[in-house]
């Protein structure tokens, strides 16, 4: 096992695609890793620089206490799972699994057949070690009974299971991921997330993972690292990213339904309350969550209010509220449901128990409230107001 350490790293493909720009990371050793972001945000690239299938730019990586940026990928001691699995068709699963191994050990044997005369006593030995491995790895992910089929007549969900165990089988430091799941059925890949989970508690391994799914990205993660244009927004446990977004782009990315990001202006603090115009309407929040001297700062200047759907109240219209609108949709999805409201012209989203769709319904005037503290406030650039506490 191993730490992976990247100080600085950037990419430039040709005269300027600045894929990956001055990234930093620390994963530690045994960590589960999940690097997420929009399609081309740089996520693969920075995974290829790690696994040394691409050369960085300018920047160093370590893998353990070794530097690897100049190394082949062979001297990495990594593994990595692609997201088309890329299996050989001719080869059996047995084979698939092994193929690896032996290139590895026909090396290394033609290198000791040349020192070395009792070599075939040593090949007979690695053989049946190599097979072991195979066995041990097909039983974890349950593909045992498959050894001797040719990867077409398996399923997607199998073909994944053998592009897992040829990485397993390997045994290395660090396990790489480029989407493994994102060509599984939503079922198997919720499946395979848990399975994964518990492989890499079993192992102990360092793994580092790549997803565009912000879901996939907060199940599997010890840490996230939010990518976005090349550059890293944010690096957090999903709780923290979750609950304290750095800034809009990350408050808008993680969570599903995503956060109502609402342009308001703060208009004035009246003691503890502070007074957000949002279109032609008031909304009095408790401001006690930020630094007061960054509030103060911030009056008359344009802002962001973000409140997850599930801080949203919906109430009885008539209650007191900060918001007031019409139901457009109500979206049912067994315990839950969404309740998608007209405000101003805006859409809002809210997210409540099952039991508020059988009372709300469509075109039905319903009113929001929010709790301040619940709230989340970003500068004009984007970044997350310092808060108090
Ligand atoms: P992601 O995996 O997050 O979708 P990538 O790392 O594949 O993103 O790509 C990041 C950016 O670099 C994209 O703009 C992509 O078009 C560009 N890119 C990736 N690979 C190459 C390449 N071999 N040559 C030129 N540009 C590339
Ligand atoms: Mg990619």
């Amino acid at each position: 096992m191993a730490s992976v350490r990247l100080a600085n790293v950037s990419k430039v493909y040709g005269a300027k695609v600045r894929a990956v720009e001055n990234c930093s990371l620390d994963i530690a050793d045994g960590e589960f890793v999940v690097l997420v972001g929009p399609s081309g945000c740089g996520k693969s690239t920075t995974l290829r620089m790690i696994a040394g299938l691409e050369e960085v730019s300018a920047g160093t990586i370590q893998i353990g206490d070794r530097d690897v940026t100049h190394s082949p990928p062979r001297d990495r001691d990594i593994a990595m799972v692609f997201q088309n699995y890329a299996l050989y068709p001719h080869l059996n699963v047995r084979q698939n699994l092994s193929f690896g191994l032996e290139r590895r050990r026909a090396y290394g044997s033609l290198v000791r057949a040349l020192w070395d005369s009792p070599y075939r006593m040593n090949r007979r030995r690695e053989t049946s070690d190599i097979q072991a491995r195979v066995l041990a790895a097909a039983k974890t992910l349950g593909i045992d009974s498959m050894l001797d089929r040719p990867p077409r007549e398996l399923s997607g969900g199998q073909r994944q299971r053998v592009a897992v165990g040829r990485a397993l089988v390997r045994n290395p430091s660090v396990f790489l991921f480029d989407e493994p799941l994102s060509n599984l059925d939503a079922l198997l890949r919720t499946q395979m997330r848990t399975e994964l989970r518990i492989l890499h508690r079993s192992l102990k391994a360092t793994m580092v993972y790549v997803t565009h799914d912000q879901e996939e990205a907060m199940s599997l993660a010890d840490r996230i690292v939010i990518m976005r244009d090349g550059v890293i927004q944010q690096i957090g446990t999903p709780r923290e990213v979750y609950d304290r977004p750095a800034n809009r782009f990350v408050a808008g990315f993680i969570g599903t339904p995503p956060m109502n990001l609402l342009d308001v202006t703060l208009t004035r603090l009246d003691g503890g309350t502070a007074h957000l115009r949002w279109q032609d309407r008031d909304l009095a929040i408790d401001g006690s969550r930020w630094r007061r001297a960054d509030l103060e700062r911030a009056v008359s200047s344009p802002l962001t209010l973000g409140v997850r759907p599930d801080q949203f109240r919906v109430l009885p219209a008539g209650a007191p509220s900060v918001l007031s609108g019409q139901v457009a949709s109500v979206e049912r999805y067994g315990s839950l449901c969404d309740i998608v409201s007209e405000v101003s012209g805006s859409r809002l989203v809210s997210r409540g128990a099952a039991a508020l769709a059988d009372t709300t319904s469509e075109g039905r005037t319903v009113a929001l409230s929010v709790e301040g503290s619940e709230a989340h406030l970003f500068d004009s650039s984007g970044a997350a107001l310092p808060r108090s506490d």
